[in-house]
């Protein structure tokens, strides 16, 4: 089984659910597998399948919904790339990733039009946004298909190509810290096993509505918040933009059960939903991921909104997930909870041995949703999946109830005059705050020391000192953990899944 076949068997169980809402409008799943179907038949037609690489390029959209699971059903394999990439980083991935074919939008033809001489790509299917640009105009007129044509022109009696599951359903380009980006592999067998798996752990079903507000190109949504509902008939409430407003108002207007989203957004949520409370009286669970969740927002948020909230664990190479919180047994606020079905995660020292409970090292893991390698690049795997374990570059500690608590990623350490600092411990601190809303702590270079601790602290109260902030550390913290540096923000730089963007805040410091 892969998703895609998937799919059908979903929608000839619920043919007339709703399978996904934007924009007000519902599609259920007879139509939205029609359209699957449709849009293969006419990628097959082109001479699109098996081996071919085609890149996605969009926003959270039916067009991604559709051009997903189409291309999967030709045997294609699928490159989702933020649309907000620059044109630099955009060109890397689509020659890096051998791309063919690209499906997007017409308002990102303006970034293909620079880069496309430097491409290898046949046709652009392109949806229309409905912001009257002009197609006929652009340089790639003759390489360009209305993506809404395509799928209408397409056959319902389309021949699909057999799948096998250690076929590469998606290559995933991660944005590593240091070189270039890396494409991990996801097979069919990959994407379709954890997304089985989180479904069951997270009990999802036909009677879930979840919104999908994180970016659909970034594994995360497409496993929690798209795969796993499409697989059991749940309906996708489709949030292009996250915005507190639209979220609050998609929970209410279509009852929504379930919320994936990133500390950020929790933490957004929190500070202006006060009076929004009763549109997330459907909810049944909300889900945590992408970065550590600070405990005292958690709580917090718990409280607020009433609802119970499920932090989790997993990363690209791993698609994604590997540990969450239970539901039928306690959460532990602050742990990424405990082993998914048919995963394994260990905590083990420098020479891979496992290490006691209670002490730190890094995670690894291991399960049917571990990538098959990096793309072309079989020394990077050779370094990260090492005697059939994946090295996640993390660095945890498990508890005597194979409860999983992240400490830190393993570069983001700060060692100060020796001693280690990880930041999610003095950011928890911080967080406990009442007047500290978001916070980053990253590392300086000191003279003497080797390292510094810098905060970046963003605070509802403009006369907050650094004087206070350090005070307040100092009741908590050990010496050298205290930040010797505070800096103030209106904002804490984010990517566009909402994850902080440390290494900005890291080249501020060395410029400054
Ligand atoms: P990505 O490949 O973009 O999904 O990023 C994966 C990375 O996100 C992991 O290696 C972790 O560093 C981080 N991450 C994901 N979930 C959590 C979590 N619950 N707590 C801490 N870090 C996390």
């Amino acid at each position: 089984m892969n998703i895609s076949d998937q799919l059908e068997k979903t929608a000839l169980e619920n043919p007339t659910k709703e399978a996904y809402i934007f924009q007000g409008e519902g599609v259920n799943y007879q139509e939205f597998n029609a359209s699957v179907t449709k849009f293969a038949s006419t990628l097959s037609d082109l001479g699109y399948g098996k081996g071919d690489h085609i890149a996605l390029v969009s926003g959270n959209s039916p067009l991604f919904m559709i051009g997903l699971y189409g291309a999967l059903r030709a045997g294609a394999t699928v490159i989702p790339i933020n649309p907000t990439y620059t044109v630099d980083e955009m060109s890397y991935i689509l020659r890096n990733g051998d791309v063919k074919a690209v499906i997007t939008l017409d308002l990102l033809l303006e970034k293909f039009e620079h880069m496309d001489g430097l491409l290898d790509v046949n046709h652009y299917f392109v949806g229309e946004s409905g912001s009257g640009i002009d197609l006929n105009s652009s340089s790639l007129s003759t390489k360009m298909k209305s993506f809404t044509r395509s799928v209408a022109a397409g056959s319902l009696d389309y021949q699909k190509p057999l799948i096998d599951r250690e076929d590469v359903a998606v290559i995933l380009y991660t944005s590593g810290t240091t070189g270039k980006p890396k494409g991990a592999m996801l097979t069919h067998r990959n994407i379709y096993s954890n997304a089985t798996d989180v479904a069951d752990y997270l009990s999802i079903s036909s009677e879930d509505r979840v919104i999908a507000t994180l970016p659909m190109f970034h594994v995360f949504c497409l496993t929690v918040a798209l795969n796993a509902p499409v697989m059991n008939g749940g309906t996708v409430l489709i949030v292009p933009k996250f915005s507190p407003q639209d979220v609050f108002g998609m929970a209410e207007q279509y009852k929504a059960t379930v919320f994936a989203g990133v500390p950020t957004m929790y933490n957004y949520l929190l500070q202006t939903g006060k009076d929004q409370v009763d549109t997330f009286k459907h909810m049944r669970l909300c889900v945590s991921g992408g970065s550590s969740m600070p405990v005292a927002l958690l709580t917090a948020f718990e409280e607020q909104f009433n609802v119970q909230v499920s932090e989790g664990y997993g990363l690209s190479e791993a698609s994604p997930v590997t540990a969450f919180n239970p539901l039928d047994r306690p959460r532990k606020a602050g742990s990424i909870g405990q082993n998914i079905s048919n995963v394994v995660n260990r905590v083990v020292d420098e020479l891979g041995d496992e290490v006691p409970v209670g002490e730190v090292g890094e995670l690894v893991v291991q399960g049917p949703n571990v990538m098959k390698g990096y793309y072309k690049m079989p020394e990077e795997t050779a370094v990260t999946i090492k005697d059939g374990w994946l090295y996640t570059g993390d660095m945890a500690r498990v508890d005597d109830e194979g409860y999983f608590y992240i400490v830190d990623r393993k570069k983001d350490m700060i060692l100060v005059g020796g001693y280690n600092v990880y930041p999610r411990e003095v950011e928890e601190v911080l967080y406990e705050h009442p007047e500290i809303s978001e916070v980053a702590v990253v590392g300086a270079p000191h003279p003497e020391l080797g390292e510094s601790v810098i905060s970046f602290v963003v605070s509802s109260n403009p006369s907050l000192t650094e004087e206070e902030v350090v005070e307040y550390c100092q009741a908590h913290l050990a010496k050298y953990k205290i930040p010797s540096k505070v800096e103030f923000m209106d904002e804490l730089p984010k990517n566009t899944t909402g994850k902080i963007l440390r290494k900005n805040l890291r080249e501020q410091v060395t410029q400054s």
